[in-house]
C-alpha cells in the first residue's frame, strides 16, 4: 500500500518542533504532478519511490527541507522540470540539494564507468556543501535496493556492487551503522544470490537454538544487573548479519562454529558512561572474558564518532559471544551516525547553543569527508577519482591496479611482489621487476593506494630467498618458502653428489661405481636413519654427513685405511685442495659459486668476499658452502676442519649482480666532504645505498658510505676515485 503523505508529515511533526509542513505538502503535490503517469519497474506508480524516500528521511528525523527534497529528488532527472523551475517554487536551499542529487546529463561519448565516476564526484562535492545531500542519496539508494526484485539480475548485481563499493562505505564513514548494515546485506543478496541463500539457510537452521541461548543470556544479564543495582535501559540480542558473517567466514576460512561474534548482545545503559563500566564489570563477573577481545571505544571513540564497549566472553555452554555496552545516546549515534546529530537550520531556532551544535556537526562532517574533498581537488581525471574514492573509504588496505584496471586489494605495506603473487603464483615466481605508474621500481617498494602496477617477468626466472624480507602477504610468503625448500633440496642433492664424487676420486675409487650402486648407497643411507640414496646425497650437500664417512662405510674399515689419501700424503692442504681442483667443477677445477648468495652457497658475513677476490669454500652444517675470502682471518681456523674445506671459484657474472660494500673514509674536518665523496662515487656511475658523516674525537671526519659494485675491480676504482677527493686522508673497506 502506498504510504500517505499525512503519515510522513505526522512523523516530522513528532520529531521536530514546529516544522514547515506546508513546504512538505507543496513538494508532494509538485512531485505527484510531474511524475504523473510514470511507473516503476514493479508496475506501481512512480510516486511511490519519492514518497518512500521521504518516509525514510522522516524516520531519520531529518528536517522538512530534507523530507521535501526527498519528494523532489527525481523530478529534474526524470521529468521535464528544470532547476530554475524548482528554484522559483522552492528557493535556493532545496534547489542546491536537488542539483546535488541529479545525475549529470547523459554524455554519449563518455564510457559507463566515466559517467558513474562523474556522478559520484558531483555528489561528493555537493555533500561537502550540505551533508543532507548524502543522507537523501543514501535514503534513495536504500529504497531502490529494497525494491530491486523487479530488475534483471545483471542490473541488480551492478547496482548492488556500486552500493557495496561506494554507498555502504560512505554510510559507515558517517557512522550510520543501521543504514550500512541494510545496504550491505541487500547488496550481498543481489550480488551473490546463491551464497546468500546457502548462508541464510545455514543460519536459519541454527536460529532457534541461538535465540534460545540469547534469551538465557539476556535474562541472566538482567537479573545480575538488578541484583547489583545497575540501571539498564534495554538488553538486545542478535545473530550476526549475513554479509559480515560471510565476509568473516571467507576471510578467516573458518566454520560458522568458530565465529566469535555469531551471536551478540547489546546492553543499553542510561546516559552516563559510568553505567557502561559498571555493566561491564557485572558481565565479566558472570562469564569469563576473552582478554584480547576487549575494546574500549568509549575512552577512544572511532573516528566516525562510534562509542561502545566491546567484550567477548565464554558463555555457559562454552559458546563465545560478544557483548556491546553503550549509553542510549551512544547507541543512537551508532545506529544513525551524523543523522543523529542533525539539528534544525539556524533560522528555525531561537537558541544560540543550537548554532554551536550545528557548527560542530559541520566540522565533524567535514573531518569525515575531508579525504574525499582532497581527492576531488587533486585528481582531474574522473576515473582516477572514483578509484581513489573507493580507496579512501577503506584505509586499512591498499588498492592497486593492473594496467588493465583490475583492482587488487592488498594489506598496507605490500610490495609489487605481493601484487605479483596475488595475480598468480606463476607471475610471482618469474617476477624480475616492476613498474609503478610507468616507472621501474625496486621490488621492495611499498605500494601506495591507487598505484598502477605492471609486473615484469622473465620465463624460467626463479624466486629469491631475499624476497622473504619484504613480502607481507601469506600467499607470497608461503609460495616463496615452498620454492626455497624444494630448490634447496635439489641443490643439496646436486652438491652432495659432487662432494661424494670428489671424495671417491681422492680415494682412487671409481665415482661411477660408487654413485651407481643404488643398493649400497641406500644401505648406507639407512645406517644414517635415512630412507633413500637421494636423502643421503642431500644430507652430504647440507653438510650434515661427511663424504669421507660415507666412503669409509662403502669401503669397509680395512680398505678405507689402506686407500686413505691422508695417510699417503703429508699435508692435507697439498692433497685436499689439489684433489678438489682436479675432480670437481664444471670444466674448471673448482666448484663454481653461481651468482651471489645462492641457496647453497652463501657469502661469509665475516669477510663478505667480493667477486674477483680469491676465495675458499667451507662446507657448513645445514648451510651448504660458505664462501670466504682467502685473506679472511677465520679461514686459517676453519682449515683445521680440513674435511670441510673445498676449493671454489666465481662463476661469470652474467646477471650483472651487484653487491653492497661498506667503505670508511677518514677526512679532514671541513664542510662539503660528504658531498665531494658522493659526487666522486656518482661520477663513475656507482650506486650509493647509504652515506653518513660523523666527526671523530681527534677532529677528523668519518664518512661511511655503502656502495653497490660488481666486483673487486669496480671497488678498486671506487676507492681510488674517493682517494682523489681533496681532504680525504684514508679510504678503507669494512668487513674485509
Ligand atoms: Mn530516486
Amino acid at each position: 500500500m502506498m504510504i500517505r503523505i499525512e503519515d510522513i508529515i505526522e512523523k516530522v511533526e513528532g520529531n521536530r518542533p514546529d516544522p514547515d509542513t506546508e513546504l512538505i505538502r507543496r513538494a508532494y503535490l509538485f512531485s505527484a504532478l510531474h511524475h504523473r503517469g510514470q511507473k516503476r519497474a514493479s508496475g506501481e506508480p512512480y510516486l511511490v519511490h519519492p514518497l518512500e524516500v521521504a518516509n525514510i528521511l522522516a524516520d531519520m528525523r531529518l528536517d522538512e527541507v530534507s523530507v521535501s527534497t526527498g519528494l523532489l529528488h527525481d523530478v529534474v532527472e526524470d521529468t521535464l522540470v528544470d532547476l530554475d523551475t524548482i528554484r522559483s517554487y522552492f528557493g535556493d536551499e532545496i534547489t542546491l540539494l536537488v542539483d546535488g542529487l541529479t545525475k549529470i546529463a547523459h554524455i554519449s561519448n563518455l564510457s559507463k564507468e566515466k559517467q558513474q565516476a562523474e556522478n559520484v564526484r558531483k555528489m561528493v562535492l555537493a555533500m561537502i556543501t550540505d551533508v543532507r545531500v548524502v543522507l537523501i542519496k543514501l535514503a534513495d539508494r536504500l529504497h531502490n535496493m529494497r525494491t530491486m526484485q523487479f530488475l534483471k539480475p545483471e542490473k541488480r548485481a551492478r547496482i548492488a556492487q556500486e552500493t557495496l563499493d561506494i554507498y555502504a562505505p560512505i554510510a559507515h564513514r558517517l557512522g550510520m551503522g543501521k543504514m550500512r548494515s541494510e545496504l550491505e546485506d541487500l547488496s550481498f543478496q543481489n550480488i551473490y544470490p546463491e551464497e546468500y541463500k546457502k548462508l541464510s539457510k545455514e543460519v536459519d537452521a541454527r536460529r532457534p537454538e541461538l535465540e534460545a541461548i540469547l534469551e538465557r543470556i539476556k535474562s541472566m544479564i538482567s537479573s545480575k544487573l538488578a541484583e547489583n543495582d545497575v540501571p539498564v535501559v534495554a538488553i538486545e540480542g542478535r545473530v550476526k548479519r549475513l554479509y559480515s558473517l560471510w565476509k568473516k567466514l571467507k576471510k578467516q576460512k573458518i566454520a560458522i562454529e568458530q565465529v566469535y561474534d555469531l551471536i551478540a548482545t547489546r546492553i543499553i545503559t542510561p546516559n552516563d558512561r559510568k553505567y557502561c563500566y559498571l555493566t561491564l564489570s557485572v558481565v565479566h563477573d558472570i562469564w569469563t572474558p576473552v582478554p584480547e577481545r576487549f575494546k574500549d571505544w568509549i575512552a577512544i571513540p572511532r573516528d566516525n564518532l562510534y562509542q561502545s564497549l566491546h567484550t567477548s566472553v565464554i558463555g555457559d555452554g562454552g559458546q563465545p559471544f560478544e557483548v556491546q555496552i553503550r549509553t542510549e545516546e551512544m547507541h543512537q549515534i551508532a545506529e544513525e551516525g551524523v543523522a543523529a546529530h542533525w539539528k534544525y537550520k539556524e533560522k528555525k531556532l531561537g537558541a544560540s547553543d543550537e548554532d554551536e551544535t550545528l557548527d560542530e556537526l559541520r566540522k565533524t562532517v567535514e573531518k569525515l569527508l575531508l579525504p574525499l574533498v582532497e581527492t576531488t581537488e587533486v585528481n582531474e581525471d574522473s576515473e582516477d577519482f572514483i578509484e581513489s574514492l573507493k580507496l579512501d573509504l577503506y584505509p586499512k588496505d591498499v588498492y592497486a591496479f593492473t594496467p588493465m584496471g583490475k583492482v587488487i586489494q592488498l594489506p598496507k605495506g605490500a610490495t609489487p611482489l605481493d601484487f605479483a603473487y596475488a595475480i598468480h603464483s606463476e607471475v610471482g615466481d618469474t617476477c624480475t621487476g616492476a613498474k609503478i605508474n610507468g616507472r621501474i621500481v625496486q621490488l621492495r617498494t611499498e605500494i601506495q593506494n591507487g598505484d598502477v602496477i605492471e609486473i615484469l617477468t622473465t620465463p624460467n626466472s626463479k624466486p629469491s630467498r631475499d624476497w622473504l624480507n619484504f613480502v607481507v602477504t601469506s600467499k607470497a610468503r608461503n609460495r616463496i618458502r615452498h620454492w626455497i625448500s624444494e630448490q634447496q633440496r635439489s641443490d643439496s642433492i646436486e652438491l652432495g653428489r659432487k662432494l661424494l664424487e670428489k671424495e671417491a676420486e681422492r680415494f682412487r675409487v671409481s665415482s661411477k661405481k660408487l654413485l651407481n650402486n643404488e643398493v649400497e648407497l641406500k644401505k648406507i643411507a639407512n645406517d644414517y636413519g635415512l630412507s633413500r640414496a637421494e636423502d643421503l646425497l642431500a644430507s652430504i650437500g647440507y653438510g650434515k654427513t661427511l663424504p669421507r664417512n660415507v666412503l669409509s662405510k662403502f669401503l669397509g674399515a680395512e680398505k678405507f685405511a689402506e686407500l686413505d689419501p691422508d695417510k699417503r700424503n703429508q699435508t692435507r692442504l697439498e692433497t685436499g685442495i689439489k684433489a678438489v681442483r682436479k675432480f670437481i667443477g664444471l670444466g674448471e677445477d673448482a666448484i663454481i659459486v653461481k651468482g651471489v648468495d645462492n641457496l647453497l652457497t652463501t657469502r661469509a658475513r665475516c669477510c663478505n668476499p667480493l667477486r674477483g677476490e680469491d676465495i675458499v669454500g667451507y662446507i657448513s652444517l645445514g648451510k651448504g658452502i660458505v664462501v670466504h675470502s682467502k685473506k679472511c682471518k677465520n679461514v686459517r681456523q676453519l682449515m683445521i676442519n680440513k674435511d670441510r674445506i673445498v676449493e671454489v671459484d666465481w662463476a661469470k657474472n652474467d646477471k650483472d649482480e651487484i653487491q653492497s660494500v661498506a667503505i670508511m673514509v677518514t677526512t679532514e674536518n671541513r664542510t662539503g666532504m660528504l658531498a665531494g665523496i658522493t659526487n666522486a662515487i656518482a661520477e663513475i656511475k656507482t650506486g650509493i645505498r647509504d652515506a653518513r658523516a660523523n666527526v671523530s674525537r681527534d677532529d677528523t671526519g668519518i664518512i661511511e658510505v655503502t656502495v653497490e659494485v660488481y666486483d673487486k675491480k669496480h671497488l678498486d676504482r671506487v676507492i681510488s676515485s674517493i682517494e682523489k677527493v681533496p681532504g680525504v686522508i684514508a679510504v678503507e673497506r669494512q668487513n674485509a
